[in-house]
């Protein structure tokens, strides 16, 4: 008879799981003893099937001639598929974000769970009232030909050896660091590794059992972690939930069900371990078999080991008490004990598992496309003095057409979501503040003690001389003290624009040579002292527009005598209305300007018209001026873009990297590491890749499904 892995597994989903045991119960007997580490009795022989799985049969029961071959051919069939999920759990394809099957034992607090995984393992775990599993424990159970078992702890990136005696101290010692030494939890994971002769070949977790009240040192939310683990590992359709339910309690009221209900809605991948039938024997059977909680691959009721019991003492009570107990013993013996339970275990992993391999494929095929492609799409590490200088040329083009671009033309097509980088738009709103803020600042204010400065400049100004000549230093001086006033708000505006400028040009450049760590560097410092440079020559233009605004009183521009003598048509009778000692108000019209004060202007007895006539120049000039300072500078500074896109940045380029072109041969930190990255998972996909192909070749899952 030749059963291959597919075709137990279409048998057990249609008889519910339990036809192994339907086959006879020799099978029990055999898997019993496996577990029933090393003490043979007299009556029992060891026999090798296959390379590493070792059953122990008993001589004195007639042997159905299908029994052994059939559990053989199993192994030998799940063997393979184990050492396959082994080898891509080891080639830590989770890294890769591809999961792969595994049991999950979840269960309220104190339900059992650690039990029956020690049960399994047949070693000791951290048991007890109250929680003690506290991170998520990997157990990897391995069968052996060893002579002793080998255990290994593995968490933090670090490995621990230990034994049967110490694992117990070990995992709270490995809990303690990862969890604290309090009693919170943690979702770091902790690794064990049993290879032992007689453990039945399977992966599964141990998570922290939900508690609704935390106790003294938890945190409030502890419900809430534990919730949040337990899902993260219950989710994937690729995880088995193992239910532990104790059989003191009503099932309907357990949360571990509700939570598996959620995930699970048909229980197709839930099988339900009932602890503590020694405690509860009574209705159990009823409970078991009405499933009133839709447990889809079905129950295993046991009693794990109690006290100081050895695994022994343990599983012998386990048999007698299910042989022997008046209601225990009605219970069909194939729902009942570890050994069934371990049994049943290996064969929906094995379910699991060629069911899911073609499903794993995919991902890998997919993830290791995307890798490939993604690796090929690196910038090509330069390798000569050619390519480094051609890439140097490409990058400092693109990097000036992209410039030209967002500061001239206005495309900002590449940088359709950033409004920073829409330059030309935002040097307008740049200078149109910077206007605002000549025109709106106090020497912009014509009104402000109407005349009060004019009539003090010309007291100092008076000479000898004709009375109905202005004197023209009296203007100037006017003037100087405006622009002085107002002097800095160009120096200002000016180095504003620049530190913009600077982190557009380094922003853009650097985007271009991303994948050249040096030439990046390099770039950055050229534009730094290139900006600096073009900075301090506008600070220059400005001071010498500045200058030349205090200097000369100047403009062709018939607009000035056209205003001033608008203004001046109303010297006359705005003077006289100043004058005026019977005037109510404080104020007096101006046209163009509306009412201004004029109070301190009531006991003037210097010549008003003077004062006006000089006013009336400065106002109308004043306006020439600002005009000119903003201008001149916005012209100054699109020459000097201008110039630092044609000519500037190309040159100073070149100069910072001088003839070090081969320092661009250095591919940057981040691009170095995708590639590191890369590789890695092309290569780890690559052998799951491999792996599994293997496997399906070999136990044939495509053919069948
Ligand atoms: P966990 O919190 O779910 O991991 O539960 P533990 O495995 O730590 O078990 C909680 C308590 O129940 C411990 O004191 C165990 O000894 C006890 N226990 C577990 N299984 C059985 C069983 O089958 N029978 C009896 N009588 N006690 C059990
Ligand atoms: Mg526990």
């Amino acid at each position: 008879m030749h059963l291959t892995l597919t075709s137990i597994h279409h048998k057990l989903s249609l008889t519910n799981s339990y036809c192994i045991f339907s086959l006879h119960n020799l099978t029990i007997t055999l898997l019993f003893l496996t577990m029933a580490h090393g003490k043979k009795s007299s009556s029992t022989k060891a026999t090798k099937h296959g390379e590493s799985s070792v059953a122990l049969v008993h001589v004195d029961q007639p042997q159905p001639l299908s029994v052994a071959p059939i559990v053989s051919s199993y192994n030998e069939k799940i063997r393979p598929v184990l050492d396959a999920l082994e080898n891509l759990r080891r080639l830590n394809i989770a890294k890769e974000g591809i999961q792969l099957p595994t049991i999950v034992v979840v269960g309220d607090q104190s339900s059992g769970k650690s039990s029956v995984l020690e049960s399994l393992a047949g070693i000791s775990l951290p048991r007890g009232q109250g929680i003690c599993t506290r991170v998520p424990l990997v157990m990897r159970l391995q069968n052996h030909s060893l002579q002793q078992p080998e255990l290994v702890l593995e968490y933090n990136g670090k490995k621990v050896s230990t034994d049967e005696a110490n694992v117990s101290d070990a995992i709270n010692t490995a809990t303690e660091e990862l969890a604290g030494t309090a009693k919170g939890i943690s979702n770091n994971p902790l690794t064990l590794i049993v290879k032992k002769n007689g453990v039945p070949d399977l992966t599964m977790v141990d998570l922290p059992g939900i508690t609704r009240v935390p106790v003294h040192g938890q945190p409030d939310n502890i419900y809430d972690q534990i919730k949040d683990i337990i899902m993260e590992y219950i989710t994937p359709e690729e995880s088995i939930i193992l239910n532990v339910l104790s059989a003191t309690v009503d099932f309907t009221t357990c949360e571990s069900i509700r939570m598996s209900q959620s995930v699970d809605k048909t229980g197709l991948r839930t099988l339900a371990v009932v602890t503590k039938a020694d405690r509860s024997p009574e209705g159990l059977l009823e409970k078991v078999t009405a499933d009133d909680v839709n447990i889809g691959l079905g129950y295993v009721c046991v009693r794990n080991r109690i006290g100081d019991e050895s695994y022994e003492e343990a599983r012998n009570e386990e048999q007698n008490l299910f042989e022997s107990h008046s209601l225990l013993s009605k219970i069909d013996k194939s729902i009942v004990g570890i050994p069934v339970l371990a049994q049943k275990l290996v064969h929906v992993q094995a379910m699991i598992i060629s069911k899911t391999l073609p499903e794993i494929m995919k991902k890998i095929n997919e993830k290791l496309n995307n890798s490939v492609k993604e690796l090929e799409n690196l910038p090509a590490n330069l390798s000569s003095l050619a390519d480094a200088m051609s890439a140097f040329m490409q990058i400092v083009a693109l990097s000036r057409e992209s410039l030209r671009k967002i500061l001239l033309i206005g495309d900002f097509q590449e940088y359709s979501e950033d409004k920073q980088m829409h330059c030309t738009a935002r040097l307008v709103e740049m200078l149109n503040s910077y206007q605002k803020e000549l025109q709106n600042c106090p020497e912009s204010n014509s009104t402000k003690d109407f005349l009060m400065e004019e009539i003090k400049v010309l007291e100092e100004a008076k000479f000898i001389g004709l009375p109905n000549f202005m004197p023209r230093v009296a203007f100037l001086t006017l003037l100087q003290r405006k622009v002085n006033g107002v002097s800095y708000m160009p120096i200002r505006f000016v180095d504003s624009v620049w530190c913009y400028l600077e982190t557009v040009v380094i922003s853009v450049l650097s985007r271009h040579s991303a994948n050249y760590y040096q030439l990046q560097v390099s770039t950055r410092r050229a534009v730094e002292r290139l900006i600096a440079k073009k900075k301090k020559i506008s600070i220059q233009h400005v001071l010498q527009a500045v200058e030349m605004e205090k200097h000369t009183d100047y403009t062709c521009n018939p607009e000035y005598l056209q205003e001033y003598n608008k203004l001046m048509l109303h010297q006359q009778v705005f003077v006289k209305e100043v004058l005026n000692a019977n005037r109510r108000s404080s104020t007096v019209k101006l046209e163009g300007f509306g009412d201004i004060e004029v109070n301190h202007l009531r006991n003037c007895q210097n010549d008003l018209y003077d004062a006006f006539d000089l006013k009336a120049r400065l106002i109308v000039y004043w306006k020439i001026v600002l005009r000119r300072l903003i201008d001149v500078i916005a012209l100054h500074l699109m020459l000097s873009i201008n110039e630092l896109l044609d000519v500037d940045l190309h040159k100073e380029i070149c100069n910072e990297l001088g003839g070090g072109v081969e320092r661009l041969l250095e591919e940057s930190p981040s691009i170095s590491g995708k590639r590191e990255k890369l590789s890695r998972s092309v290569k780890v996909l690559g052998e799951s890749k491999e792996t599994v192909a293997n496997i399906i070749d070999r136990i044939g899952v495509y053919g069948d499904n």
